[in-house]
């Protein structure tokens, strides 16, 4: 039997990826040696540096006065490296709340300068995106959390900065690659690899590049953008083998026509479960619809009296697994990542149409 893996992240990868990794970690391109074996500075692993980036430059269309920079920390270490880099002493920038993972980013932010709430929908668990708010005018950034991956939330369309000497920072963990968006209407992008990209251990920014060296404060070298970009992401040993399978999973997108093809089957597989939530009488989404995420989808049942554990049992006994919805939502959870085959979603909604028949008053 097929297992079909929702997680949240670390999440399912294409096969093609995981294949050629397998052969990349005993024999990488006939060197006879392992990826994980060689050098960071050896031919094999910078031309694979390059290849990444280059590869990525292609597919999301970065300008060329934006560098690419594959980091260490994960997203959490974002939190803290942008303001730090990027904000002045005494100075502040406005935040859009949107779930824990922006919640977090602006408690590291207040830690290096001031983080102003500008909008926040955490009155309704987080359940919409919020439209209505003021910038400061003496924000240097305003910061929000592309999608949601514990409420499932996503913006459609990224809001305006209306100062031109601000700019928009986005964390695009969960729906990096997922679709096209415009970069140039970004000073910065960051993403961990961890879902739709490749393994953790890499975490990738996208930063214009009048914003590196600005020289605010002086900053431990590894927290240093300016260092990561003059030093080609290679100041320090890099993660290698996250790197490889990204650029790996960069093909397989390449393949597939890139990420206007990619949107368009995400848009039809996430359809196909949202039409399914709808329409089945004992499932609900919790999410403004308006809002919906095509990356994380979760639901709940109608009647909070049912039994969520024997749902999970159920669907993990026809492959569907880790469909357990974050604590803070509660019920079920759905990641449509790249990778999960839209096969994986026929399954999971016939199983939620063999459940609404099961008759639970007996
Ligand atoms: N931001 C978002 C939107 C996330 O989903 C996550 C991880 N689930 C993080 C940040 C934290 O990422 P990391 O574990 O790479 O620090």
């Amino acid at each position: 039997m097929s297992v079909y893996n929702f997680s949240p992240g670390p999440a399912c990868l294409p096969k093609s990826v995981t294949e050629a990794a397998k052969k990349a970690l005993t024999n990488y391109k006939n060197t006879g040696i392992s990826v994980i074996e060689l050098s960071h500075r050896s031919d094999p692993i910078m031309k694979l540096f390059d290849a990444a980036s280059d590869r990525l430059r292609r597919l999301m269309k970065i300008p060329e006065n934006y560098e690419v920079l594959w980091l260490q920390g994960g997203a959490s270490l974002q939190f803290s490296m942008v303001p730090q880099n990027l904000l002045p002493h005494d100075s502040g920038a406005d935040f859009i709340e949107t779930g824990s993972w922006s919640t977090k980013a602006i408690t590291e932010c207040n830690k290096i300068g001031h983080a102003n709430i500008i909008a926040s929908s955490k009155e309704s668990n987080f359940s919409y995106i919020p439209v209505d708010f003021k910038q400061n005018n003496d924000a240097y950034y305003t910061h929000i959390t592309s999608n949601n991956t514990i409420y499932g939330t996503q913006y459609k369309v990224f809001p305006e900065i209306r100062n031109t000497d601000s700019f928009l920072v986005a964390d695009m963990s969960s729906d990096i690659l997922s679709r096209y968006v415009d970069v140039s209407k970004f000073g910065v992008i960051y993403a961990g690899a961890q879902k739709n990209m490749g393994p953790a251990g890499v975490t990738v920014v996208i930063i214009r590049k009048n914003l590196i060296g600005k020289g605010y404060r002086d900053l431990p070298a590894m927290l240093d953008y300016d260092v990561h970009a003059r030093k080609k992401s290679m100041f320090n040993t890099p993660p290698v083998f996250s790197v490889y399978v990204v650029n790996e999973t960069l093909k397989w997108i390449d393949k597939l026509g890139g990420l206007e093809a990619i949107e368009k089957i995400n848009a039809r597989k996430a359809k196909k479960l949202y039409v399914e939530i709808d329409r089945n009488s004992i499932f609900r989404s919790p999410v403004q619809s308006k809002d919906r995420s095509m990356m994380n989808i979760p639901f709940v049942f109608n009647d909070v009296n049912m039994d969520e554990s024997a749902f999970l049992e159920f669907c993990q006994k026809r492959g569907l697994v880790t469909l357990k919805g974050h604590r803070s939502v509660g019920g079920f959870r759905a990641s449509l990542y790249n990778a999960m085959p839209e096969k994986g979603i026929d399954l999971l909604v016939s199983a939620m149409q063999d459940y609404e028949k099961m008759d639970f008053k007996h």
